[in-house]
């Protein structure tokens, strides 16, 4: 048993020495036998919510209408759910109703993929009902089940077959493929915000191409915002640099916005529901990146583009094969004589009390006018010489 689970087991014991089963399940699982660093631990059990509150004393609802309970063991959290099926879905969407269940091969039974069904007992013995070792063996990503039904069933499921492929290095088995591409319109269905987190996390996979083409093979591509006509322009974007990790989010969408051309990135992202800080920060990176391409960073650019836009806009290049330096343009970045206008030796209060004129716009141009000068060197930014230059340029 691997560390994260052997601190576990307590808990299970816990739950057993009151008569319930429990069992480590889902990707938990997965990932000790692909030997790779487990993310969280999920306990899955036959107690219901209510019961596993009165085993536990600190415990915290946090989808309990879906059966999950968090309890605090030691100083560590588990998620812990009861054995359940999801039982109606309409607008193949998530379940709205769940109906817990008592034994754990009908909550294995609607889990999405048969690498994600199998469950390990307490003394490291896994449960797998549905050929999930010989698929994680054979690394292909296939629908417990019927493919067509699963996917009608939810949708989302389809997504995270092509991130998972990406993540894994693995390929969709045929049948589950075939299934993909019957039903990709299914995705109109989902959330926005849940495509978003499956999709960032097929682009930020270490094995992108291998979610991407499938993505594009089974026109799921259609479904997403702003990339139903952009099939050649992700094409390419498979092809860049496969094998260079995008290791944010923010790199993620910015070298794909590149790829794609787009010029309306805030309205790109108005439809992606992004956050705010996101759009601001790719369509600076895009901007900043474009300019790069015939300019040399300069004192303004690395200024006004800041330390965040200036790292994202050298690992951009890198992935587009330029030539690039993040470590030499972040120490120019640093050794500026100034970072933002507040930390120009002088205020405008300073400049007003030398002078009978009444606060305006004037004064404004002034403070950018002397930041412009202290940021190219050509005035030393202390108040004295400051306060000199500036004199003389101000008439009452
Ligand atoms: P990750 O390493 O990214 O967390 P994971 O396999 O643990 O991967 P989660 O989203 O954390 O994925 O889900 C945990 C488990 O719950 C899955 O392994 C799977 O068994 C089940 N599951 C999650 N989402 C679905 C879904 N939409 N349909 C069916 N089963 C799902
Ligand atoms: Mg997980």
């Amino acid at each position: 048993l691997p560390i994260e689970f052997k601190q576990a087991l307590p808990v299970i014991k816990e739950i057993n020495r009151h008569g319930y089963e429990a069992y480590f399940v889902g990707g938990s699982v997965r990932d000790v036998i692909l030997h790779q660093t487990i993310h969280d631990v999920d306990i899955a059990t036959s107690a219901f919510p209510e019961e596993i509150k009165e085993i536990f004393p600190r415990t915290i609802d946090v989808g309990i209408e879906h059966g999950t309970v968090l309890v605090l063991y030691n100083q560590d959290q588990y998620e812990i759910t009861t054995f359940r099926t999801e039982s109606t879905y309409q607008d193949y969407r998530r379940p709205d109703k769940v109906t817990f269940v008592r034994t754990l091969e009908e909550d294995l039974k609607r889990r999405d993929f048969t690498m994600n069904a199998l469950a390990m007992t307490l003394d490291g013995e896994i449960v797998d009902l549905f050929e999930g070792i010989e698929s994680i063996h054979e690394k292909e990503i296939k629908a417990v089940g019927n493919p067509d039904e699963r996917f009608s069933e939810d949708a989302l499921r389809m997504m995270r077959a092509l991130r998972f492929a990406s993540q894994l290095d693995f390929n969709i088995e045929v049948k589950t493929e075939e299934a993909i591409a019957k039903n990709h319109l299914l995705l109109e269905k989902i959330a926005i915000e849940r495509i978003y987190i499956e999709w960032v996390k097929l682009l930020m996979g270490s094995h992108r191409k291998k979610g991407l083409h499938p993505f594009i093979e089974t026109n799921c591509y259609k479904c997403c915002p702003e990339l139903s006509s952009k099939k050649d322009e992700l094409m390419s974007f498979s092809d860049v640099n496969p094998t260079m990790l995008l290791t944010s989010e923010e790199l993620a969408w910015s070298c794909l916005l590149i790829t794609l051309k787009e010029t309306k990135i805030k309205s790109f992202f108005t439809k992606w529901k992004a956050s705010k800080h996101l759009s601001n920060v790719v369509s600076q990176v895009v901007m900043y990146y474009n300019h790069r391409l015939e300019n040399d960073w300069d004192a303004q650019s690395l200024y006004d583009a800041g330390v965040e836009v200036i790292s994202l806009v050298e690992q951009a290049r890198a992935f587009f094969s330029l030539p690039n330096d993040e470590t030499l343009y972040l120490e120019k970045y640093d050794q500026l004589p100034i970072k933002s206008i507040a930390d120009l030796s002088i205020s405008g209060r300073d400049i007003l009390s030398f002078t009978n004129k009444k606060p305006g716009p004037w004064l404004g141009n002034i403070l950018s006018f002397s930041e412009k000068k202290v940021l190219n060197g050509h005035w030393k930014n202390d108040k004295d010489t400051l306060l000199k230059n500036i004199k003389e340029m101000v008439v009452d």
